[in-house]
């Protein structure tokens, strides 16, 4: 299976020199913001798409379980750091693309400061929505190419790529701007009904950030945040949307007992090796379940977890890592 180019975080300090020190907090608060306008209150099994190191995670406490998904591992390990190991969060390192989940499996995802580094959006789309229950909730963050400042560098001709046009700009290796119809357009194709868009940083500028205290320059943004539904000019921009049309895509196959039933009360107190199994199909044939290589030398009381081991597909013998309370469908073994 061929795939485009992923942007790849192992052994970035991205969460430590972006986030942490990089004066991104009014981002942070923008974005808490806007999350908190969107989120359902409440819900069962939720996908975060491009976890990185967990900074958003625990905004999503309405949920009962999170499936933190990233590219690197060793992001997914600070996630684990700050997060901790229980049973309410699930690290998978995984290609976009090829998502290693059975169809309809989740009522809930979001996609925060990731799109932007997909050099094919709507394949990953169709991914995500390839997973998410109907009616589900997709909550998008991308990154606008139709903002005020390169309007204004366009027009001062300081910029070449004009910002009124569809197509998305790769300002610098695998890290895109997307014009806003487009998004839409995208969205709409693979069934997701738009139900709410906010406009987020409206004033992203250093100088802005130095002079005006934090919590002030947040609180102005969310006094703007609703305008996102007339017209888009900020860097970010937030969409919620619903799952709709899966005409196409049979419902959650519960007939045969394979998949657990998510939604509240429906989670077993502990996850077994079964549970979490069942989330899972190989992301190059398709098939599910998979199973656990090794699995009578694993005790039944012990997480898989806890303990370094391997799922095998039984259709095409494919095997990945678990190691660490980390999943890691990147690469098969032999
Ligand atoms: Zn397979």
């Amino acid at each position: 299976m061929t795939n485009p180019p992923v942007c790849d975080y192992t052994d970035s300090d991205y969460q430590a020199s972006f986030w942490d020190a990089g004066g991104r907090e009014y981002e942070d608060r923008c974005e808490a913001i806007a999350l908190k306008h969107l989120l359902p209150k409440s819900g069962g099994l939720l996908l975060e798409l491009g976890a990185g190191a967990g900074r958003n995670t625990p905004r999503y406490a309405g949920f009962e379980r999170v499936v933190l998904l990233d590219y690197s591992p060793t992001q997914l390990e600070q996630a684990q750091a700050r997060l901790g190991r229980s049973d309410r969060y699930i690290y998978v390192a995984a290609d976009v693309y090829s998502l290693p989940f059975v169809d309809s499996l989740f009522d809930a995802a979001t996609m925060i400061r990731t799109l932007h580094h997909m050099a094919d959006a709507p394949k990953a789309l169709r991914q995500v929505r390839s997973v998410l229950q109907p009616g589900a909730t997709f909550i998008l963050e991308y990154a606008n190419k139709q903002n005020l400042k390169a309007i204004l560098r366009y027009a001062l001709r300081r910029q070449d790529w004009n910002p009124f046009t569809l197509e998305p700009v790769e300002f610098a290796k695998l890290n895109f701007d997307f014009h806003p119809q487009a998004v839409r357009g995208w969205l709409t194709d693979v069934g997701f009904a738009i139900q709410k868009t906010l406009t987020v940083s409206h004033f992203r500028l250093g100088l802005l950030k130095r002079l005006v205290p934090t919590s002030i320059l947040a609180g102005m943004d969310s006094l703007f945040q609703w305008t996102g539904a007339l017209f888009q000019l900020t860097p970010s921009v937030f969409v919620r949307c619903r799952l709709v049309g899966r005409d196409s895509i049979p419902p959650r196959v519960e007939r045969d007992g394979i998949l657990p039933r998510v939604g509240r009360n429906s989670i077993p107190p502990s996850i077994g090796q079964n549970g979490i199994l069942s989330y899972f199909k190989c992301p190059e044939c398709g098939h599910a379940p998979l199973e656990i290589v090794g699995r009578d030398s694993i005790p039944p009381t012990a997480g898989l977890k806890e303990r370094t081991g391997y799922l095998t597909c039984p259709s095409c013998k494919r095997k990945w890592v678990v190691k660490d309370g980390i999943y890691d469908f990147r690469e098969t073994i032999h």
